[in-house]
């Protein structure tokens, strides 16, 4: 695997890799890799000669600097995750290299970015759009590869994609999960191991609201439950439930056909933020 810390190298070292015919899939990624990163890994290889993976920790997202403080960095073991995985080559830039100057630029997503994730992290999307937009330049992939977990970042990447015309197809890989049904993330590393055990719990709701709406129980009965259940147990507290159309984000009171809508929750175990989603179907 070619590792490269800066931009022009890498620039240069896939500008030869496209003269050879090669075909570039990219994953982007903020390191402590687990399966579900892998996954995109996987899908990227089969569908591209070339596959880069990014580790970069983008301060320009983290709206609580103890989080950003926090984040788990495990570059070594990274390296060695995406060598088995077959990556073909890693960028793993600093702060320098990606932002050398303050940036200026905000990005607005209209009503994409002021519910649910945009409501309770304010100018997140606007940092991932940021670094999404320096990747996508830096890179100039085929096809980008972003998991569902993130849900709302990866409708907000596909309209940025819209609306600056890049010419980047992109891919939302299912969410891998731990055995109790936690979404993989890197956040759940520093869960104590009290905590991982009540972890389990957003998923739980989601398929009991799931089983809930499809039983014609009202979205608002099934929202009251949810917030029950999660805040009625020690350590964990609810941020938001939220039904959504999966292509527009509009919030949903009720189910109607063609929607294809989606679940989403995020809350707390002890001071630990974790998010996850399903689609109703
Ligand atoms: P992160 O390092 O958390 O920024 O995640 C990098 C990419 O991996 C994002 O596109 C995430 O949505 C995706 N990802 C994170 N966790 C999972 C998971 N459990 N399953 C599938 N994809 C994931």
């Amino acid at each position: 695997m070619e590792i490269f810390k800066q931009i022009d190298p890498l620039k240069a070292f896939l500008k030869d890799q496209r003269l050879l015919g090669k075909s570039i899939g990219l994953v982007p990624t903020m390191g402590a890799l687990h399966p579900g990163h892998l996954a995109l890994i996987t899908a990227s290889k089969q569908q591209n000669s070339l596959t880069v993976s990014s580790i970069y920790i983008n301060p320009t997202q983290f709206n609580n600097p103890a989080d950003l403080e926090k984040y788990p960095r495990t570059l070594e073991k990274d390296i060695g995750l995406l060598k088995d995985a077959g990556c073909d080559v890693l960028f793993a830039p600093d702060n320098n290299e990606m932002y050398s100057q303050k940036p200026f630029l905000k990005f607005d997503f209209t009503h994409l970015d002021k519910i649910m994730e945009g409501k309770f992290r304010p100018g997140h999307f606007s940092g991932v759009a940021l670094v999404v937009s320096k990747l996508f330049h830096i890179v100039d992939p085929d096809q980008a590869y972003f998991g569902q977990k993130d849900f709302q970042q990866f409708v907000i990447i596909r309209q940025l994609v819209n609306d600056l015309q890049f010419n980047i197809a992109l891919h939302c890989i299912p969410t891998l999960r731990e055995n109790d049904g936690l979404a993989m993330s890197s956040r759940n590393l520093r869960l104590s191991a009290e905590h991982r055990q009540l972890a389990g719990i957003f998923y739980k709701a989601l398929i009991e609201a799931k089983q809930k709406i499809v039983s014609k129980i009202p979205i608002a009965e099934v929202k009251e439950f949810v917030e029950k259940q999660i805040n009625a147990q020690p350590h964990s507290r609810l941020e938001y439930f939220e039904l959504a159309h999966s292509s527009n984000l509009n919030l949903l009171n009720n189910v109607s056909d063609g929607h294809r809508p989606i679940l989403c929750i995020a809350g707390y175990i002890g001071e630990i933020r974790l998010i996850d989603n399903m689609y109703l179907d």
